[in-house]
Formats: C-alpha cells, sequence, structure tokens
C-alpha cells in the first residue's frame, strides 16, 4: 500500500520515501507524489534520487492492479533500487502544473457547455472533452470567452470527501454535479470549483481558477451524430 501524497496536497513536488520492491514493471514506494496516470489526466514523470547518490528517471506512472498502487516506471535499461532503499521522488513540477491547470479547465468546461460528458483528455499544453449535444451546434468564441472570464473571475477549487450517507442525504448536491458519483466505499472524493463545479475526481487541480491562466478553444469537431469534442489549449 502507498501513501498517496497527491491526493491531499496536489502541490507538493518531491518527498522522502523507501523502495517496497522493484521489477520488470517498475518501482513501487511506500509513499508517493507522483500521480498514476488515470481520470483523463497522464502520469507523472520525473526523478528517483537515491541516498546512495545514484538517480533514476522515471518516464510515466500508471496504477498497479491493487487499489492504491503507483507504479513508478523508469528509463529503459535503468538499474533497479534494491527494496528498503532510501530516496527522495521529485516530480517534473513544470509538466505537472500545466496538466493541473489543463485539467481544472476541463471542470471549467464542464459548467460552459450543457450535455453529458463522454469523453475527455488531458496533455501537455492542451486538453479535450467529448460532449453529448444532440441538434445543436457549439460556438467556438462563446465558449472561448466564457471560459476565460471563469478562470480570470478566480474560483477557489479543492478536493471535498464525503460519505455515502451525506451524498444520500444531499439531493440537491447530486443534482449540480455532471457526473453521477460512484456509491458503495463508505466516501466520495468530490473535486469542488466554489459556485461553478461539483464533481467526483481523483486528479490533481490548482488551488484557484485564476492559476489557469488564459485558454483558447482551438477546434470543435464531431464525432458521431451527438458528440461534439472541444479542444482547448493554453492561449500563451
Ligand atoms: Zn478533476
Amino acid at each position: 500500500m502507498t501513501e498517496l501524497l497527491f491526493r491531499d496536497d496536489a502541490y507538493l513536488r518531491s518527498c522522502n520515501a523507501r523502495v517496497i520492491d522493484a521489477d520488470a514493471r517498475g518501482i513501487r514506494l511506500d509513499r508517493t507524489v507522483f500521480y498514476p496516470m488515470g481520470g483523463g489526466q497522464p502520469g507523472d514523470t520525473g526523478v528517483l534520487r537515491l541516498v546512495a547518490g545514484t538517480t533514476i528517471a522515471i518516464v510515466d506512472t500508471v496504477k498497479g492492479t491493487l487499489p492504491d498502487e503507483v507504479i513508478h516506471v523508469p528509463a529503459p535499461g535503468a538499474a533497479l533500487p534494491e527494496p528498503g532503499a532510501e530516496l527522495v521522488a521529485e516530480i517534473d513540477w513544470d509538466r505537472r502544473h500545466r496538466l493541473m491547470r489543463m485539467h481544472t479547465c476541463l471542470h471549467l468546461l464542464c459548467n460552459v457547455v450543457p450535455g453529458a460528458v463522454t469523453g475527455g483528455q488531458v496533455a501537455d499544453g492542451r486538453g479535450r472533452l467529448d460532449f453529448d449535444v444532440p441538434g445543436s451546434s457549439l460556438d467556438r468564441e462563446a465558449i472561448a470567452s466564457q471560459l476565460n472570464a471563469l478562470i480570470a473571475e478566480g474560483h477557489p477549487a479543492g478536493p471535498r470527501w464525503i460519505t455515502d450517507a451525506e451524498l444520500e442525504a444531499t439531493p440537491d448536491l447530486v443534482r449540480t454535479m455532471s457526473v453521477k458519483p460512484p456509491r458503495g466505499t463508505g466516501r466520495v472524493r468530490l473535486m469542488e470549483i466554489a459556485g461553478v463545479d461539483l464533481q467526483p475526481c481523483g486528479g490533481t487541480h490548482v488551488r484557484n481558477t485564476a492559476e489557469i491562466g488564459p485558454v483558447a478553444v482551438t477546434k470543435i469537431e464531431s464525432k458521431g451524430k451527438q458528440n461534439r469534442r472541444v479542444i482547448l489549449a493554453f492561449a500563451e
């Protein structure tokens, strides 16, 4: 079991950790700041700096088969560390911060475009969501200006854990969500942008929408009869 430090603080760039084990798939640590690919957000890259002095480049991070299992994928040919080895795990913060900004921006896009989200992907410097919007055409410029207004307004954003029971007791909360939360695990992690968006999400986000910076709608594509793909990029 790995302690997932990014879950409570997405701004942590590094942490001390100990190697649990390492094999052909990758390296498992007792705690980590590396986000594993999931929820449309790519896995982190970075380095593991062993106390012994060597450095291992991490080119990807993925989930394992167990819950909360995180696998740090080393560069091809890297020498694997011994179990018990102590190290500092450090992410490529500049890349992660761009991913956090775009990921948070996609939450805003959910608010701006009506219709159910049918897919999505965050990439470095760009992102996209697919919407089920029967019979409507989407206006690129209007979406961009609404998005940039929400960004400039500086809405606070952050995780909010609620229990299944609280969710049941607060039906109004559910109506404001664009995704139905998973039930049955006891508690649900929600991502809240105050007054704008609330939905279950396990990814990493910025603290305030102003941190996203200006964005552009680069393209709107038709993906089937009802599906529209809205593609965003940072404007600067
Ligand atoms: Zn999210």
